[in-house]
């Protein structure tokens, strides 16, 4: 994972989510068997959970050098550890939005809904979406890079500064670092996906699509004759590439889809 933050943009680029465009997503979707999601950092802004790169983004206080790299955790294992113990006190009282809510209600009996989530929070599965898959890790993970697999811990705040494994080793959040690559297990999960059929919805939600992998799962998706939406307030994420661009919150649009 690599990636710097982007200036801030203005709010309003100039496009409009029109009924036209709803309706045909809308449209597509009441036929789909196969639906895919990949969202971002937008889909829980309305939780109340920062994204990293908007005006009020977590990059606008925080420099990703000095919090989230591993080098900065080596460095510095408390500071890093301090500013993720924040994030996990404020994910400990965020619940899922309409946004969250509506894609969990899309996975009826004969439709899928599979999601891809760059998100450390777990507002999805809280929603009760059954297949996600989370590509940057969770947040509520920890695991000791000497001494074994990840451990699920929900302490918010921890009790111990920095956390220890029984070895001795400070412990590490189970997340993806800026230079890391993707953990193997999650990437499992979604090849395989991409070998059993046809997508027929491509749902791109709150996300800058700065990585490009991003980039590469929504275009394999649209090869596979998918409708590709891309779902932002803002002209980001996947730009012209996308088929619609429905123009404003999850929160407010994904309801509206179903
Ligand atoms: P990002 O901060 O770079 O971009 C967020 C995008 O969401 C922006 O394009 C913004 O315009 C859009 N957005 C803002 N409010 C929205 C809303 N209400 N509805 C729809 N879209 C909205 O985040 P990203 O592209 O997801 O970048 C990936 C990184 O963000 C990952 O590494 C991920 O781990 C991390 N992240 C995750 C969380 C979380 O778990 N909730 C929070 C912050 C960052």
């Amino acid at each position: 994972m690599k990636t710097p933050p982007s200036a801030a943009l203005p709010d309003n680029c100039g496009l409009e989510t029109t009924s036209e465009s709803l309706a045909r997503v809308r449209e597509c979707l009441a036929a789909a068997q196969d639906v895919l999601v990949i969202s971002g950092a937008g889909v829980s802004a309305e939780s109340k959970i920062p994204t990293f790169r908007d005006a009020d983004g977590l990059w606008q206080d925080f420099d990703p050098e000095e919090h989230a790299t591993r080098e900065a955790f080596l460095r510095d294992p408390v500071k890093v550890w301090k500013w993720y113990d924040a994030r996990r006190i404020n994910l400990a009282q965020a619940r899922p939005n309409p946004a969250h809510r509506a894609l969990a209600a899309m996975a009826v009996s004969d439709r899928r809904v599979f999601i891809v989530t760059q998100n450390v929070d777990d507002l999805h599965e809280q929603a009760g979406s059954r297949e996600v898959v989370h590509i940057h890790g969770l947040l509520w993970r920890l695991r000791c890079e000497r001494d074994g697999p990840a451990l699920e811990n929900r302490e918010a705040p921890l009790s111990e500064m920095p956390p220890l494994c029984m070895c001795g080793e400070v412990m590490r959040l189970d997340i993806v670092w800026f230079g890391e690559n993707l953990p193997r297990q999650p990437v499992e999960r979604i090849r395989p996906y991409f070998w059993e059929g046809r997508i027929d919805l491509c749902l791109v939600i709150g996300t800058e699509a700065s990585f490009g992998y991003i980039w590469q799962w929504a275009v394999h998706a649209r090869e596979q004759g998918a409708l590709l939406v891309d779902v932002n307030p803002r002209d980001r994420g996947l730009g012209s590439m996308a088929d619609v661009r429905l123009r404003g919150k999850a929160g407010e649009l994904i309801p509206r889809l179903i």
